[in-house]
This record gives C-alpha cells, sequence and structure tokens, in this order.
C-alpha cells in the first residue's frame, strides 16, 4: 500500500459533474433526442478505446525509448504531458514500472480515482466496493479472477490511487516484439494492463 487517502470530497468537482451529466442525460432522453442505449455506447467507447489509447502511446514510447522511459518514471505528469496528454484528473501522475520481479495494480479505496488523460473513463468494477478492499487485501486471488496468475516468486505492489496522485502501471513489454514500431506496440497495450489487472498482449493476438 502507498499514499494517503485523504482527499475532501465535501465539494469535489467531479460529483458536480456527474450530477449535472445526469440531468443532462434525462433530459435529452426525455426529450426524445438521444436514447440511453446511445449513451451507454459513448460511455463504453470511453471507458474501452479513446481513454486507454491515450496511455497505450505513452507505454509503447517508452518501450522504444528508454530515454523517454527513464524521464516517465521520474516524472510521469511532464512526461505524459510531451506525448501531448494531460488535464482533468491528471493533475500528479505516477507512472510504476512492472518487471519479471514486481507486478503492480492500482486501485482507489476510498471512491474511484483514476488517471482520466491516459485512461479515459474508470471501468464499473474498479469503482465497486469488491474490487476495492479484496485487492488490497488478496490481490493474487482477485488478479487470478481476472485471469491473471501472478507466479508466486513475484511480488505484487498494490497503489492506492488519491485524487491529487494518481498512478498508472507501465506493463512488462511482450517478448518477440523487438522489430515491432511503437504504432504496432501501443495496440498490445490494453486498459487493464495499464491498471495491472492484467498484461500486455503477445504480437499474435494482434495479427
Ligand atoms: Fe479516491
Amino acid at each position: 500500500m502507498s499514499g494517503d487517502h485523504d482527499h475532501d470530497h465535501h465539494p469535489e468537482p467531479e460529483s458536480y459533474a456527474a450530477v449535472r451529466a445526469r440531468a443532462l442525460e434525462s433530459l435529452l432522453v426525455e426529450k426524445g433526442l438521444v436514447t440511453t442505449d446511445a449513451i451507454d455506447e459513448i460511455v463504453r467507447t470511453y471507458e474501452h478505446d479513446i481513454g486507454p489509447m491515450n496511455g497505450a502511446k505513452v507505454v509503447a514510447r517508452a518501450w522504444v525509448d528508454s530515454g523517454y522511459k527513464r524521464r516517465l518514471l521520474e516524472n510521469g505528469t511532464e512526461a505524459i504531458a510531451e506525448l501531448g496528454f494531460g488535464g482533468a484528473e491528471g493533475a500528479e501522475i505516477v507512472v510504476l514500472e512492472s518487471t519479471p520481479q514486481v507486478h503492480n495494480v492500482i486501485v482507489c479505496t476510498l471512491c474511484s480515482c483514476y488517471p482520466w488523460p491516459v485512461l479515459g473513463l474508470p471501468p464499473t468494477w474498479y469503482k465497486d466496493a469488491a474490487y476495492r478492499s479484496r485487492v488490497v487485501r488478496e490481490p493474487r486471488a482477485v488478479l487470478r479472477e481476472f485471469g491473471l496468475e501472478v507466479d508466486e516468486s513475484k511480488e505484487i505492489r498494490v497503489w492506492d490511487s488519491t485524487a491529487s496522485l494518481r498512478y498508472m502501471v507501465l506493463p512488462e513489454r511482450p517478448a518477440g516484439t523487438g522489430d515491432l514500431p511503437a504504432e504496432k506496440l501501443a495496440e498490445l497495450v490494453t486498459r487493464d494492463s495499464m491498471i495491472g489487472v492484467g498484461l500486455a498482449r503477445s504480437r499474435t493476438e494482434i495479427a
């Protein structure tokens, strides 16, 4: 565990934005301008496609550029800004490197703090009380439920995000990808691998 979770949630801009978004959604649906299905689809796109693509570019760049990787691990926010990403819910981002010895996984035990500029919107399960409490107590079992078996010899570090300090995982580069350019490598980087509940895909999975 790392970091204090002492941020004040009253008042917080996130919940104001959430309330406003819900009010707008109700109004638009009521006026027949959009359907809730269409909105769900937009949210799904942000969760799975648009959001994490930024993080994937960051990871791929770090895999091919050792200077960038050093800067990324030293000052995540600044290195991420080099690629043009930043802003809301990302004032301070710390990047954690997973290695053959250490596997990193992120959580927000108190609510749902998440690095929006690189990962987009958090998935629903990230906000669930079960994930938030269990991943701290029994990370290996929780990761197994995600389909990720972490060898007993490997240390698992769980990092508790806060509103003022958010984490992102730099996953291990898959073996046998030495010849791939950054644009192809980015396709291997999944949202879950940057949360730490999964690994980057092997190249055969995108072929
Ligand atoms: Fe939080």
